[in-house]
């Protein structure tokens, strides 16, 4: 566990910080009485077989998602026991009511919406409560109730209404937390840079058996269960990672838009091709989705149905940004030459897609939509042209499907987009990218920017080296930065520039380290391509 702690205020009235980052003790004294003072506080509790319950159902924290101007999704999951094997928490079987309530501040003195949900083990205990009837462009708390238990409190916002521009976003993205290589300290510090918004860009969990995937710098604790192909596998896997109180700081912050990548199923998965012959990856598919959807703040509508499921979406933020979440893994046709890196001819061949025929049509249908200032798209793998010495490429990548990358780059230019943003996760590396519609011609103009960001954890400590100084930057030259230390991007979107800060951690396999900017950048609008600035 991370011996990391949020508030470090000597005032007698806690912060927000404090609130948010560890102030538990703050709503145990506020309030029991807002929410038991509410009619359906007297239905609280259990119904069905089981005991009353015994211990805090709150364990696993609490979490916002999928803002739109007059909603959010608001997300818990009981478990007063997170890491039980059979993935329910300890609750067995039975039916649980559990009360929300949504505020305009952090104390509950103006609640404007409650209501309640009824949740299970055919729905893994979680609660998906789609709070409707919001303000936009405004920031709120809440928190739940199920029998004598309070849960944390989380911040959460609205989207401002469509049309507005706004005074700016601060959003943070962040990829890649394998929870056995290093202590969740990005995550820390993301939650206490108190973004507006955060993008998850996927290998939230990894699916490996204790001591089946190590970095350089070894372990810093075990995954519980076996690799993960049982619902209850994976079940117990996301609330083993939500165990960690740093990630659960960075759900509490702010609202989340996720998607997965490959390890919330199986490494380098491809449609319904699994990394190993394995007899039936439809079913393991299924139960990975399953979990994903229980564990995330979703909407009721991206709940998957069998091995299928649907994310791929756009989040407007105001006129300020689109944010186009995609899916590439769920689609793609299999890597090309055997995955890996490869000089591989079928990479080329433009009947090979990354994203599947109707994911792209959306996309491009969606570029031709905006009015945005900024369209953003979040993200899994490499989208930049990079090359290694031996004139490789990567496989898994758009790089690998180079028809998918031509089809969406010059998409996004027919269709007059004003400022088009890749955000990709997956490498383990933060990496600055310039995007080109013709990587071969030097001369060729640049159409985009791409930002990725390195891991929470996965790789272990990494190291700290000079970021201009790689031979992948002089091999192509439109990749400007390049850092091997883990961290995440922390953006800063308003209607004249976006500006990137690579954050670091300097160590993961201890607790505690600091985080700082490695490098910043700015893109100015209708200027694809970085700038670099001086680092805050
Ligand atoms: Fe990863
Ligand atoms: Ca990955």
């Amino acid at each position: 566990m991370s011996a990391s702690t949020g508030g470090k205020s000597t005032t007698s009235r806690p912060s927000r910080r404090q609130v948010l980052l560890g102030g538990a003790a703050l709503t145990a004294i506020t309030t029991a009485s807002v929410l038991g003072s509410h009619p359906t506080a007297r239905a609280a509790g259990t119904r069905g077989a089981g005991a009353p319950l015994r211990g805090d159902v709150f364990t696993l924290g609490v979490a916002s998602g999928e803002p739109d101007q007059h909603s959010v999704v608001l997300w818990t999951r009981l478990a007063p026991t997170p890491l039980a094997d059979d993935g329910l928490g300890g609750l067995g079987r039975r039916a649980v009511t559990v009360q929300w309530e949504i505020a305009h501040d952090e104390r509950f003195r103006h609640v404007v919406r409650r209501g309640h949900e009824t949740t299970g083990p055919e729905a893994g205990y979680a609660v998906h409560a789609e709070v409707a009837g919001l303000e936009p462009g405004r920031e709120y708390f809440y928190r739940f109730r199920c029998g004598r238990f309070l849960s944390p409190t989380g911040r959460t916002r609205t989207a401002p209404a469509p049309g507005v521009l706004g005074t700016g976003l601060m959003m943070a993205f962040a990829s890649c937390a394998q929870y056995e290589h290093g202590y969740f300290t990005a995550y820390r510090r993301l939650a206490e840079d108190e973004p507006d918004l955060v993008l998850h860009l996927g290998d939230y969990i990894y699916e490996y058996g204790p001591g089946a995937h190590v970095s350089p710098d070894g372990v810093v604790r075990d995954h519980r269960g076996p690799e993960t192909e049982t619902l209850a596998q994976y079940r117990q896997r996301y609330a083993q990672y939500r165990t960690d109180p740093d990630l659960r700081a960075a759900h509490a912050v702010a609202p989340w838009l996720v998607v997965p990548d490959d390890h919330e199923v199986d490494n380098n998965w491809a449609g319904y091709v699994p990394e190993h012959p394995q007899p039936n990856f439809a079913a393991r598919r299924a139960n990975a989705f399953r979990a994903y959807y229980e564990n995330m703040p979703l909407r009721r509508r991206n709940k998957p149905t069998g091995s299928r499921i649907r994310l791929y979406r756009t989040v407007a933020w105001g006129s300020l940004a689109n944010f186009h979440m995609l899916d590439t893994r769920q689609y793609r046709d299999d890597q090309a030459c055997g995955d890996g890196w490869k000089v591989c001819e079928d990479a080329a061949d433009p009947t090979r897609t990354l994203t599947g025929d109707d994911q792209e049509r959306w996309l491009l249908g969606q570029f031709r939509r905006s009015r945005a200032r900024w369209d953003v798209l979040g993200q899994q793998v490499f989208f930049a042209r990079k090359v290694n010495d031996e004139g490789a490429m990567s496989m898994e990548a758009w790089d690998g499907y180079q028809g998918s990358q031509d089809r969406v780059s010059r998409g996004w230019v027919a269709a007059g987009v004003r400022n088009p943003v890749v955000l990709t996760g997956d490498v383990h590396t933060h990496w600055a990218n310039e995007l080109k519609a013709d990587y071969s011609d030097p001369d060729s103009p640049v159409i985009g920017t791409e930002l990725v960001t390195s891991s929470v954890t996965s790789g272990g400590d990494g190291a700290d080296s000079d970021p201009a100084d790689h031979p992948d930057l002089q091999r192509n030259p439109h990749i400007k930065f390049r850092s091997t230390q883990r961290g995440y991007v922390r953006t800063r979107l308003t209607r004249h520039e976006l500006r990137a800060d690579f954050r670091v951690v300097d160590h993961v396999t201890r607790p505690g380290a600091p985080a700082r900017t490695r490098a910043s950048f700015v893109v100015a609008d209708r200027h694809p391509g970085l700038t670099e600035v001086s680092p805050r």
